[in-house]
């Protein structure tokens, strides 16, 4: 009888919030021992993790010791130093996706400039120097700190030329971005994975709906058209190949009034329109991750539901409560709680999520089905008790 020698793979994340602990919850049935590299041992992912280096996320020493207990790394969040860790891949260390992969990205300007080279559909834009360049805008305007940007922080819808000066004033220093403000009708994600072999994995493309440029659900699948589904998915496809990209990339896109879709921006990670595939998908992001970026096939993105909805628990208040008896009554209705076991809340942060898988069989109910569970979800979680 041949015997067959799995090999356990180390894997370092740098960073150590929700997305690490998600992706320490499915590794050891990927047969993966996961390392995290993050400042403080309150963070989410300290609890499960089979390693901790503890450093800042942009440490690069922190980064050496990661990489001396692991076989591969990957990223959490993209506010790394990446000239630094190329010193790294110099000594042999293997980041996947590669540092090359991330480069164009990390600015949300160049990012915007490589969609366009890549011919891809894109909001007006342009890199802020000088007043002049507002010339070719007109408000409301959308203005983007270029790097370091998430949950909204750092992008600003500007409704007139008053608001703007107060803007520029408090955005002094800060290398700028200026967007046209897009009236979409809806705002869509998809997650799309791609390995080591080149396989490549696209979840169903989703609903996102932001409140103050914060994501506060999710319904997927999404009804689209057949030639939207098609585009959508070659615009996917494109990406993770131009930029020889291996794991899982989140592509966030507005659909127009008039159904075009148009890229806001991508996110070289997992990505917060995937967590419903915990539940309701064969394979979820964080087990795709890891099977992309350690050689392994890759599972399946089919739903185990006709649908879910993703409904993210955000702090409405500073305090550092646990919510037990809101989670309790939010999965007294059927649903997966995902509580992140942060030790404080603010508003809007993120602190847990839950997920309701959908039974409905045709979209319009689908939908309906959707929005109901989440109102329902909603209704507790922002209650005044
Ligand atoms: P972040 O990187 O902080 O998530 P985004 O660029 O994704 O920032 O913007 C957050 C949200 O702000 C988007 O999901 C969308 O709701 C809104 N937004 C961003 N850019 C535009 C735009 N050009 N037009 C209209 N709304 C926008």
């Amino acid at each position: 009888m041949d015997i067959v020698v799995k090999m356990r793979k180390r894997v370092g994340v740098i960073g150590g919030g929700q997305l690490a602990w998600m992706m320490a919850q499915v590794a050891p049935a990927e047969n993966i021992d996961l390392w995290v590299q993050t400042p403080s041992e309150k963070d989410s992912a300290v609890s499960l993790a089979t390693g901790v280096i503890y450093g800042e996320v942009a440490s690069v020493s922190a980064t050496a010791q990661l990489a001396q207990n692991c076989d591969v790394i990957t990223f959490e969040n993209e506010f790394v130093d990446l000239p630094q860790l190329q010193k790294l891949v110099d000594e042999g260390v293997c980041f996947y996706p590669r540092l090359s992969s991330l480069s164009p990205l990390l600015d949300k300007y160049e990012q915007r400039c490589f969609f366009q080279q890549q011919g891809l559909p894109v909001p007006q834009f342009s890199a802020y120097n000088h007043d002049d360049d507002f010339n070719e805008f007109s408000f409301p305007l959308v203005l983007k700190a270029r790097r370091h940007g998430y949950d909204g922080q750092g992008t600003v819808i500007v409704k007139s030329a008053i608001e703007l000066k107060d803007i520029l004033v408090k955005f002094q220093d800060i290398p700028l971005l200026i967007e046209e403000f897009v009236p979409f009708a809806k705002e869509l994600a998809v997650v799309v994975a791609r390995s080591i072999n080149g396989e490549i994995k696209i979840y169903p493309t989703v609903e996102t709906y932001q409140h103050n440029q914060v994501c506060r659900w999710v319904i997927a699948p999404t009804q689209l058209n057949e030639i939207q589904v098609t585009e959508i998915n070659a615009i996917a496809t494109q990406l993770v190949e131009a930029l020889d990209y291996i794991g899982v990339l989140g592509v966030e896109l507005f659909l127009t009034k008039e159904g075009k879709v148009l890229i806001n921006e991508i996110a070289p990670r997992t990505h917060n329109s995937g967590h419903y595939t915990l539940d309701a998908c064969d394979t979820s992001q964080f087990a795709m991750q890891l099977q992309a970026i350690t050689g392994k096939k890759l599972g399946g993105v089919d739903f185990k539901s006709n649908g879910a909805v993703m409904v993210n628990l955000l702090g409405y208040e500073s305090s550092s409560q646990d919510y037990l008896s809101k989670r309790k009554a939010i999965e007294n209705l059927g649903v997966y709680v995902h509580w992140y076991s942060k030790t404080e809340s603010r508003v809007g942060r993120k602190l847990g999520h839950a997920t309701a898988l959908l039974n409905s069989t045709s979209p319009k109910d689908l939908a309906e089905e959707g929005k109901q569970m989440i109102d329902r979800i909603e209704s507790i979680w922002y209650s005044q008790q």
